[in-house]
């Protein structure tokens, strides 16, 4: 469980240092990155902070400890500054352009090809 943890730590602050790095250079996928890591970032931050209210055990539920108030803190950060719903729609929007997410992507894209007996050997 620690070990997913940090994971989830470094992978965070490595998105948000390339869309920061993408941000300087006037890179036009910095909107794109940008999105990615809030939305990576809180949702990671949320996991890790349930997480690590398993890990410290039963002392750390109880209202006013640390663990208890991380969760509470972070679960924020996935609703302000543009919700993580939004930030999906943006990065949809910037791989696909607008037109396509607003009519469906599903829809517009071709499906693969999926024989049945493909999917009976599954
Ligand atoms: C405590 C708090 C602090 C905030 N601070 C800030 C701030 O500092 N700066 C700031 O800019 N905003 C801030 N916000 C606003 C926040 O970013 C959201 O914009 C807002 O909470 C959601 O908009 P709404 O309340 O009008 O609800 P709605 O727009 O109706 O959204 C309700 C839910 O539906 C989802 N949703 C809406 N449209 C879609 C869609 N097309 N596809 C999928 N899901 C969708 C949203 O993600 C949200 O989860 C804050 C919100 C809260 C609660």
């Amino acid at each position: 469980m620690l070990a997913d943890m940090a994971t989830r730590v470094e992978a965070s602050r490595a998105l948000v240092a390339r869309a920061a790095q993408a941000l300087e250079a006037g890179s036009e996928e910095g909107g794109r990155l940008s999105a990615m890591a809030k939305l990576h970032a809180t949702d990671a931050a949320l996991r890790v902070a349930a997480d690590a209210m398993q890990v410290l055990g039963g002392a750390a539920c109880f209202q006013g400890s640390p663990a208890e108030r991380a969760l509470r803190d972070v679960k924020i950060s996935q609703i302000y500054e543009g919700t993580n719903q939004i930030q999906r729609l943006v990065i949809a929007r910037s791989l696909l352009g607008p037109d396509l997410v607003s009519r469906g992507a599903g829809s517009a894209l071709p499906l693969p090809s999926c024989r049945r007996e493909d999917s009976a050997s599954l």
